[in-house]
Formats: C-alpha cells, structure tokens, sequence
C-alpha cells in the first residue's frame, strides 16, 4: 500500500516537473518582439513616428499594396493624363494604375477620388490633383533603390505613388494629425518601408540624407537651402516657389556632379504654402 502512494507521489512529480519544464519552453519560444525591446518600442504613432529613422530599413519589407477596386475608374483616370495632358511616361502611368487613390481620400470625398482634381483632405490642406502627381513623379526620373525625400505627407498618397518606384521612401508632415492618419493608412494597407516624420520639412531630414530625389508639395517663397544640401550630386528636386496669393512655379532644381545647381521654372501652379514650425 504505502509502496503504491510513493510510486503516484513519484509520478506524479515527475508528471509536475515536466509540465512546468514545458510551459518554461514555450514560454521562452516565444517570437522576440520587433524593435528591440518592450521599452523601447514607441507608443503611439506620433512616437513611432519620430523614432521612424532609428528603424533598421531591412527590417521591414518592401510591399506595393494592390486592389482590384475601382480599377476601372482608375484606367479612366490614367487615360486623361496621357490624353489631356501628353504625358506618356509609361512607368509612371502604371504606378499611377497601381495606387489606389480612395484609400488616401477621406469618406467625404470617396465619390470624386478618381476625379483629376484636388480634394481637401481636412486642415485646409488638400491631396495634389493626380496629374501633378504624375507629373512631379516622372521629372524625378527614379531608378530602383534611389532615395527620396518628400516634404508634404498630407494624406500619403504621393509618397505611396514615389514607393511603386523604390522602398527608400522618407516623408514630413508638419501638422500632426495628418501625420498620424497617413501613418495609420500606410499600416492598415501594408505599406511598411514609408518612413514619415511629423515636423518642419524646411529643414530636411539630415539623418537620412543625402537623397537623390526630393519633391515639396508645398510652396515655400524661395527654396529652402538644407534641402539643396541634402541633395546628392546627380540628384534632383521639383518644388513650387513662390508666395501663398501671388504667383508659383513649379521649379525643377538638378545638382550636376561637381554640385552645381541648375533651376528651371517648368510650369505655373497653385500649392498651400509651406508652413515654418515657430522656433
Ligand atoms: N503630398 C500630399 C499633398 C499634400 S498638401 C498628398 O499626396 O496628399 C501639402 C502638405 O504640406 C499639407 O499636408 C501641409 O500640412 C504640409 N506642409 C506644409 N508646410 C510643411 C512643412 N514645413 N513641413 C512639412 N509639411 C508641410
């Protein structure tokens, strides 16, 4: 009898000890947390935000999110700008093809989202009417894995259009809350090597730099000089000049290899102005 009890006590403590040997395993089996450690993962997407340069590129992955949603509304869309307008980049106008605007459009505005015309987007800004897009993306001629600067995030869409073209995608959103919506939507869609800061775009993004392209879509009165400095040799910019009533050009800016700069005023436009973050 008294043989029998030690026999189930020893079982049933060999029983205890692998069990808890188990649980110790698959506890410790767990998938380390991205970015480092539990501490220093930010918060809140305005944190994730500003911490966004400290991220390793490679440990995201490259994604060009697709949808065959409203694809056909899109194609008409594609086909004004090569008919009205004469632009027959065929990459661009694929990217174009591939970018789903509506999901960069809020609710309010989802019926016009193929329409080639500006749209508010909230906070008095607006997101660029798509032939702009396009044709501020074809000037800065991308070759894959080229580095882009855009000063502007406001609803995302544009930089989603410069990351058909390359990961290498870095954006700043002065007002925070557009900041923090266009973060969302790049998240919710999957686009996840667009790296966002929310700040003041006059001053560049120097921790990343140098850059071989870089596109403002706001308009400040003269161009601002960190972003010509941070601007590679053989690199180049497109950026409206001019003040917020008066009149704008659109200017492209090329840095040759000695670094020399080269302007040439390409066309008038209307963009909101480049707001200056108070010192
Ligand atoms: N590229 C955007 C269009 C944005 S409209 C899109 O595809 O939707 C211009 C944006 O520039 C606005 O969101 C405005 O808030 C932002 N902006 C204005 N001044 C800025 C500055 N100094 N730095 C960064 N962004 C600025």
């Amino acid at each position: 009898m008294e043989g029998m009890k030690m026999g189930r006590m020893i079982r049933m403590g060999v029983l205890g000890v692998w069990t808890a040997g188990v649980v110790f395993f698959l506890c410790s089996c767990r998938k380390p947390l991205p970015n480092s450690s539990r501490e220093d993962k930010p918060r809140t997407t305005a944190e994730r935000a500003e911490s966004a340069a400290a991220v390793p590129e490679r440990s995201a992955r490259w994604n060009r999110p697709r949808t065959a949603e409203r694809q056909r509304e899109r194609m008409q869309m594609v086909n004004r700008i090569r008919q009205d307008y004469g632009l027959t980049d065929e990459r661009v106008l694929e990217a174009m093809q591939n970018v789903p605007r509506h999901w960069f459009v809020p609710a309010s505005q989802q019926a016009y989202a193929y329409l080639d015309s500006p749209l508010p987007i909230g906070y008095g800004q607006t997101i660029s009417q798509p032939f702009i897009v396009a044709y501020m993306t074809s000037v800065l001629k991308l070759e894959p894995n080229e580095r882009v600067l855009e000063i502007g995030t406001g609803s995302g869409y544009q930089a989603a259009v410069l990351n058909e073209f390359t990961p290498h995608v870095f954006t700043i959103e002065i007002v925070r809350p557009l900041a923090e919506r266009a973060i969302e939507t790049f998240a919710k869609y999957g686009y996840e090597t667009i790296q966002v800061r929310i700040g003041d775009g006059y001053k560049g993004w120097p921790e990343a730099a140098p850059f071989d392209a870089v596109i403002v879509t706001c308009a400040p009165d003269e161009i601002p000089k960190p972003l010509l400095e941070q601007l590679k040799p053989g690199g180049r910019m497109i950026i409206p000049v001019g003040s917020e009533w008066g009149v704008q050009e659109l200017v492209l800016v090329e840095k040759d290899s000695r670094g020399d700069i080269r302007r040439r005023s390409v066309m008038p436009v209307r963009f909101v102005p480049l707001i200056r973050e108070k010192e």
